[in-house]
């Protein structure tokens, strides 16, 4: 069967792996090491009885939940299928040849794909080492859509605020926060949104709320940007399991702050276990640390880390290593799991550096 030139020439987006036998340490996905909240169990059960109907088209009780969760009016939320989901309307719905999407690099990998679908053009600005956004190379591309991950994926920092708003500010086209770490970090967008029509902020249940498998995300932005993604989405994009699950998983806010309290604290344990064994580690605020392994006589680099990974996987360690980029290729980047996983880790390093000269 013939396909469309860009179909074919189509590269789909690689997840990390999920390993299928048990006996991993899985420290590759960012998923979180807890279970989510017990009420959300309860609440996906009672829904089970209801599936012969169809969901809630527009999954307004979340919706609403969403609204006043974060202050704003409900017209200022839309749901998505994960925020991968979300990503995928604003592509839709804002690129395409002659549309195209300004993205810094490295970042999420999804991005390029949605933008290949859409034969929209990519706008890659790249990062220096020390990962500070580059505001007005940004703000200079001629796109329709940026999409910024921040905290950033892989590396793991945030950027302040205020450079946000500047780029809001400057960037002439809609400006995507990706904050699908934000909760494991101290400063969100969404206090922007008031003041920037141009600004959508996309949130996820995947990382925080310890929902990866229910596929729940969302998006804030001004109800205009919000009218036109819910024109280009699926009329029924979350299920009755999904939306009722995530409802449960937002009104237990004192589970949240307890895991994600668990996940800092560990986080900051690691990276300073990290540093002693003389290895850089970016200072993250997210549940993972983008890390540059380096050998017991100091020498770090691409084969170094590829080394490292190796090792891990003979130790059934699994962590996600990304070669493509000159920035990523000599470091790790390490999920925050329970403090017995990182302790696990932890041997599994002393093990690889005294073998590893
Ligand atoms: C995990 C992740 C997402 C998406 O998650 P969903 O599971 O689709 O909600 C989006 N952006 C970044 C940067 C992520 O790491």
């Amino acid at each position: 069967m013939k396909q469309p030139a860009h179909i074919e020439a189509l590269h789909a987006y690689v997840p990390g792996t999920q390993p299928q036998e048990p006996g991993w340490v899985k420290l590759n996905t960012n998923e979180l090491p807890y279970p989510p909240s017990p009420r959300v169990a309860a609440a996906v059960a009672v829904e089970a009885d209801r599936l012969r109907l169809y969901p809630n088209p527009t999954a307004q009780p979340l919706r609403r939940a969403l609204a006043a969760h974060h202050g704003l009016g409900e017209d200022h939320v839309i749901v998505g299928n994960g925020s991968d989901d979300i990503l995928n309307l604003l592509a839709r719905a804002y690129s395409g040849p002659g549309y195209a999407i300004a993205q810094t690099s490295p970042s999420y990998s999804l991005y390029p794909v949605l933008a290949a679908v859409q034969q929209a053009p990519v706008l890659s600005v790249e990062f220096a080492a020390d990962f500070r956004l580059p505001v007005e190379d940004l703000a200079a591309q001629a796109a329709n859509l940026l999409f910024l991950t921040s905290p950033n994926a892989p590396a793991g920092v945030a950027f302040p605020l205020a450079d946000i708003g500047r780029l809001a500010a400057s960037f002439p086209g809609l400006l995507v926060v990706d904050e699908a770490y934000v909760d494991f970090a101290q400063e969100t967008a969404v206090e922007l949104l008031p003041r920037y029509r141009n600004l959508v902020v996309t949130r996820t249940f995947s990382k925080s709320y310890g929902l990866a498998g229910l596929r729940v995300g969302y998006a804030l932005a001004h109800p205009e940007v919000i009218a036109v993604l819910d024109k280009v989405r699926e009329s029924y994009n979350l299920d009755r399991l999904a939306q009722a699950g995530a409802l449960a998983a937002l009104e237990d806010q004192d589970y949240l702050r307890e895991v994600v309290g668990r996940i800092r604290s560990t986080r900051e344990a690691f990276q300073i276990r990290l540093r002693e064994r003389g290895w850089f580690a970016y200072p993250s605020q997210t549940n993972f640390i983008l890390a540059r392994p380096a050998t017991s006589s100091g020498r770090s680099g691409p084969e170094v880390a590829a080394d490292c990974f190796r090792f891990l996987q003979t130790r059934k360690v699994l962590v996600r290593y990304f070669p493509a980029h000159v920035l990523t290729a000599p470091c790790l980047r390490l999920t925050v799991g329970t403090d017995a996983e990182m302790a696990t880790l932890n041997d599994a390093l002393d093990a690889w550096q005294a073998t590893a000269k």
